[in-house]
């Protein structure tokens, strides 16, 4: 080849390469929504850190959930309450409400979400902003209406019916092309640590019933909103793996689904919240002071 023909090659690879460029950094900026879901699948997910633990009975009390609610440091939530097709809500059910910025939603997770959005704000400098909150029946059939199959719940099978969901989007960028924009992209990696997951995570349709939505915030808060998020499971996958009458541990939690008529609780705990699971159980959370005390809980079972 001629010392012309070599440049003319030069040239034209360069050319190809710089369009390769452009075109990778276009996919990078304006399509989060095809290469985000795909990277975040592939990373290594912790298997659930829940270990199973046996309190021993010297040290547990019997209560009633009268009795247990009367109590100082104990608090009635509803964090996880499962809400899909086959657990809609129950007869009757009210949502508590507060107001955040004209959003309404559960006074447990008003804090949590202020911090979370403080948080992704301090990490990307983009504020996100809900743009669905607690929804009435009415509002919720108006919006399946206007639906395709699997993006909306029916009435009374969603979690924006409960008061403990909320859609939110960054400035420009909603519903899907929330993942093009860096607040989306991070929300998943510090969701958990403020009490909140993405409820119906890609590739789980079959077991949430609604397709991939990373704008979806379900709180469930602490410390099972780490667990689920570390281990990429479900809500559903999560409430099954805790078999009802067993005890788990995970640092300083301890974490029951117990049935509502024999709430067998061990003793010591510094915080106690109640939760139905909408499948008949209360589930118990007990934190305690730190995980040495819990550790010194559990040894005693031997003595
Ligand atoms: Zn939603």
């Amino acid at each position: 080849m001629s010392g012309k023909g070599r440049t003319l090659g030069c040239r034209l690879l360069l050319l190809l390469l710089a369009l390769l460029l452009l075109l990778g950094g276009a996919l990078l900026a304006f399509r989060g929504e095809w290469w985000f879901p795909i990277l975040y699948r592939l990373e290594t997910r912790e298997a659930l850190s829940l270990v199973a633990a046996s309190p021993p009975l010297s040290h547990c009390t019997l209560w009633t959930q009268e009795a247990l609610l009367k109590q100082d440091n104990v608090r009635a939530t509803r964090n996880l309450m499962l809400v899909n097709t086959e657990h809609p809500l129950p007869e009757g059910y009210e949502a508590e409400l507060v107001l955040y910025r004209g959003a309404r939603m559960h006074p447990l997770m008003r804090d949590d979400y202020i911090r979370l959005r403080d948080a992704l704000y301090r990490e990307t400098g983009v504020r996100i902003y809900v743009t669905s909150d607690y929804r009435t029946a009415e509002k919720q059939q108006e919006i399946l209406d206007k639906s395709e199959a699997g993006i909306a719940a029916k009435v009374g099978c969603s979690e924006h019916e409960a008061g403990l969901a909320l859609d939110v989007c960054a400035p420009h960028f909603g519903g899907i092309h929330f993942l093009n924009s860096i607040a989306g992209r991070m929300l998943p990696r510090i969701c958990a640590q403020y009490g909140y997951i993405i409820r119906y995570p890609a590739d789980k349709e079959e077991i949430t019933g609604i397709s991939y939505e990373p704008w979806h915030l379900r709180y469930v808060g602490r410390p099972h909103a780490a667990l689920i998020m570390e281990s990429g499971l479900t809500m559903e996958e999560y409430l099954e793996h805790l078999e009802v009458g067993q005890w788990y541990r995970t640092e300083e939690y301890l974490i029951a689904r117990l049935p509502q008529d024999r709430l067998l609780i061990p003793d010591g705990w510094e915080r106690c919240e109640l939760s139905p699971d909408n499948m008949g159980n209360v589930t118990v959370t007990l934190r305690y002071a730190d995980a040495q005390t819990l550790s010194d809980l559990l040894r005693n079972r031997s003595k």
